[in-house]
């Protein structure tokens, strides 16, 4: 099938270029030229294991090109897979102008030829069907359901191994407006061993928060008892394996440190208690599991002032700055708010990370020393901040001799001179 892909970030890159390796023709489309640019060179404009060797493979192919012609793109393809940011809001709810942007967009340049529009960035209950499809038609001035088919289909994949994630999902949520639209996502997914639901497409938006709303609440609930653990001087990772491995429970997310960062995970939670508001719902839980979050890197912090004093004057390594290992997003990463305290305290940061240095240095600026390896780093003070768990800080020789706080378990760490984690 031809298949356009608007927006080649984390999602939409991996959606292109995973469809272009089962033999689609893909036409990804960005605003950004850089980014077009570089595609078509073969250079992604994000990491992700293993992205840059399938996109030379299907660019040598001619499976995948890059452009900013949505014009182009759309009127040669039969569906388009709508993968834009949907950032927070300044009031907790979504900021849609990517997608109000590229729903006029599309709707203009909808021929006679019949076209399915696929929401798959993460949007509110009801987006797909009264905003999207309200500006399709406007611009269009053709009727969805008749003229063209429109459905929602959530991603569920996970940076760091988004690849592995996109091409074996646990399941496939596809939320057409009628069977035509839904039929032809689903044929798209025919060769995947996976279940396929077919829903409403605001049943599959509410999908899509219920999941990230879980997976967020099982992250702090896990925080709140490694908190519990920690001035009882019990491991929270030996509870963790106890809990886990209740069959109604699973291991997984049940690994207790400084919280949830990332794309996702924070907005998608705010989204959907902004959405509960508007029907005059508090959701009490999910409140409750962004308010531990908040809070929770900078007990890192307050437990090396506890134990060592004061850090004004202080040179502390921080490893570790992406929101979590294989990935270079910094989006609200617990990097941020540890750094921006122990700058505030006076502390000298010496920050290191596999991939993300330049997203760091936008953020943090140029108050903070960036190294480009761990080694190169960790000589440059004895008291160590583990924030994120690469591999590559899963080495006993870093660590000797220093004083460390740990804020996500790494065995290798308990050879230091001194050694805390912060929920163990
Ligand atoms: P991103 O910020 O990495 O990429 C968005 C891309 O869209 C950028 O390249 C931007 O230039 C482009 N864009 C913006 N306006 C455009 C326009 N008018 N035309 C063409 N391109 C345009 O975003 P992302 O992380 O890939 O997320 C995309 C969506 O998928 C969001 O709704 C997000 O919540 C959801 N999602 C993200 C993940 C994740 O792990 N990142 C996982 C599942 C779902």
């Amino acid at each position: 099938m031809n298949i356009c892909v608007i927006g080649t970030g984390y999602v939409g890159l991996v959606t292109g270029v995973c469809f272009a390796s089962l033999g689609h023709t893909v036409t990804c489309v960005d605003i950004n030229e850089e980014r077009v640019d570089n595609i078509n060179s073969g250079r992604p404009p994000i990491y992700e294991v293993g992205l840059e060797e399938m996109l030379k493979d299907v660019l040598e192919g001619g499976n995948l090109s890059a452009t900013t012609d949505l014009k182009t793109a759309v009127q040669g393809s039969e569906i388009s897979f709508i993968c834009v940011g949907t950032p927070s809001g300044l009031l907790g709810d979504i900021d849609v102008r990517f997608i109000e942007q590229v729903g006029r967009d599309i709707g203009k340049f909808l021929t006679d030829d019949y076209h399915v529009i696929v929401m798959k960035s993460t949007v509110v209950p009801g987006t797909t069907e009264f905003s999207l499809i309200q500006l399709l038609e406007s611009t269009s001035e053709k009727k969805a359901g008749r003229d063209f088919g429109v459905a929602m289909n959530p991603e569920f994949l996970r940076e760091g191994t988004a690849i592995e994630d996109f091409l074996n999902p646990d399941r496939i949520v596809v939320g057409g407006i009628d069977e035509r639209s839904t039929e032809a996502v689903a044929a798209l997914y025919e060769e995947f061993d996976a279940p396929l639901m077919r829903t409403s497409p605001r049943t599959a938006e509410m999908i899509k928060y219920a999941t990230n709303s879980f997976l967020a609440t099982k992250i702090s609930f896990i925080n709140e008892i490694g908190n519990i653990c920690k001035p009882l001087d019990i491991d929270s990772y030996e509870v963790a394996r106890g809990l886990g491995l209740d069959s109604r429970i699973s291991p997984s997310f049940l690994r207790s440190g400084l919280g949830f960062g990332g794309s996702c995970f924070p907005k998608d939670v705010k989204a959907i208690v902004g959405k509960a508001k508007e029907v005059y719902y508090h959701p009490v839980v999910l409140n409750a599991a962004l308010e531990l979050n908040e809070t929770q890197p900078l007990r890192l912090i307050r437990l090396a002032e506890s134990k060592i004093g004061s850090l004004n004057g202080k040179d502390v390594v921080v490893l570790g700055l992406s929101f979590k290992p294989g990935t270079d997003d910094m989006r609200e990463a617990p990097s941020i708010r540890i750094i921006s305290s122990l700058l505030k305290k006076g502390a000298v940061v010496h920050a290191t990370d596999p991939q993300a240095l330049d997203g760091a240095r936008e953020i943090l600026g140029e108050k903070v020393n960036y190294y480009d390896n761990a080694k190169d780093a960790i000589k440059h003070g004895d008291l160590v901040f583990i924030v994120t768990e690469w591999d590559d800080f899963k080495d006993e020789g870093l660590y000797k001799g220093k004083i460390v706080f740990d804020g996500r378990n790494i065995k290798e760490a308990r050879v230091a001179k001194y050694y805390e984690g912060i929920c163990w």
